[in-house]
């Protein structure tokens, strides 16, 4: 361990105490099941925990990983060299105030949708199945069947790790994009507020089943993935390039990218992160011979590999 990272250590052991563990394998905290373990790992109780972290990160310069559900992360065999940070149960909770659901940024998006459905809000039907949490959802722009975060956040609480500060950020303020935004990095989204239309329950609950039946007969959501491994290129969707490619099924170790969706890289027990990313660079390749569009990675990833994508 690197000087710096042991007085990070220190630092964080005498605000958190236990709290703070080592050598967590991260592999169950992410969706592709693949992955080494994280130097530190701390699971935050309180904004307190998250103000230890910035002082660690302006003192020592300690590298965070904020984990959400880790379903769009690739995190190398090697692990993480720094400091992985996930939100407790303080940051669970949920409220529903007239056409307003504020929410904590550990709450999983299908609990939300489904807190809407409770309160006759439409607006979060799309988030149905994206198995995130809001405040990754947040991060991302996350979206799906036509609508993404963007059109529903009003608000977003957010802990700067290098200021120590939590700030609200208007939508319009959060610099958002297809699939990403500008909010602080090294950041924390703590909490949101999500700006819902009433809505007739029964249309809301079918619109949900649709959405549901739909991912049950496109997407291989029996096997371990990350959704989406690439952006979908501009009035294109880069399932149907890679499928065009006659990639499908393609292997490498025990990485495979689905026969059900082309944009899908399936893992199997025993499969390495090393696999999922000579297979993303592999797909890219062969995309970019074959179409000459060069595809780019959605999904993050994170740490030390052999190769990364362009
Ligand atoms: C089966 C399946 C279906 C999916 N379908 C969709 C879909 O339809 N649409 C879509 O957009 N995505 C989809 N995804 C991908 C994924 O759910 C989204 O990218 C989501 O936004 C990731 O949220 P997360 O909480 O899992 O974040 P993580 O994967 O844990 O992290 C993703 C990024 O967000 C950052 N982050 C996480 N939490 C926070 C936080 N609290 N504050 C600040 N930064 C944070 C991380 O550091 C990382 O950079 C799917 C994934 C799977 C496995």
């Amino acid at each position: 361990m690197s000087s710096d990272l042991g007085r990070a250590e220190a630092m964080l052991r005498a605000a958190c105490g236990d709290r703070l563990r080592t050598g967590v394998e991260l592999a169950p905290f992410t969706t592709f099941r693949v992955g080494g373990p994280s130097s530190l790992f701390l699971e935050a109780s309180s904004e307190e925990d998250l103000a230890a972290v910035a002082a660690a990160v302006r003192a020592t310069g300690l590298p965070v990983l904020v984990l959400g559900r880790g379903s769009n992360l690739l995190i190398s065999d090697h692990g993480f060299p720094g400091l992985a940070l996930r939100l407790g149960p303080g940051f669970r909770w949920a409220v529903v105030e007239g056409r307003e659901l504020r929410a904590g940024a550990a709450m999983a998006l299908p609990a939300l949708a489904g807190l809407a459905l409770q309160h006759g809000l439409t607006g979060l039907e799309w988030a149905v199945a994206v198995p995130a949490s809001l405040g990754g959802a947040v991060r991302m722009n996350a979206g799906a069947h036509g609508v993404e975060m963007a059109e529903v956040l009003r608000t977003a609480e957010v802990f700067d790790l290098v200021a120590g500060e939590r700030a609200t950020v208007r939508a319009e303020e959060a610099g958002f994009r297809y699939r990403g935004s500008d909010l602080p990095d090294p950041g924390v989204v703590v909490a949101a507020t999500l700006r819902l239309r009433a809505g007739a329950p029964e249309r809301i609950r079918a619109r949900m089943d649709e959405i549901r039946e739909w991912r049950r007969q496109h997407q291989p959501l029996a096997e371990p993935n990350c959704g989406s491994v690439f952006k979908n290129p501009p009035n294109d969707a880069a399932a149907r390039l890679i499928e065009r490619c006659g990639l499908k099924g393609f292997a490498i170790g025990g990485a495979r990218i689905s026969t059900k969706h082309a944009n899908f890289i399936v893992t199997r027990p025993g499969a390495r992160a090393e696999d999922v990313a000579a297979l993303i660079c592999a797909v890219q390749d062969r995309v970019a011979e074959g179409t000459g569009i060069l595809l780019s990675p959605e999904v993050h990833l994170v740490g030390a590999f052999d190769r990364l994508p362009r």
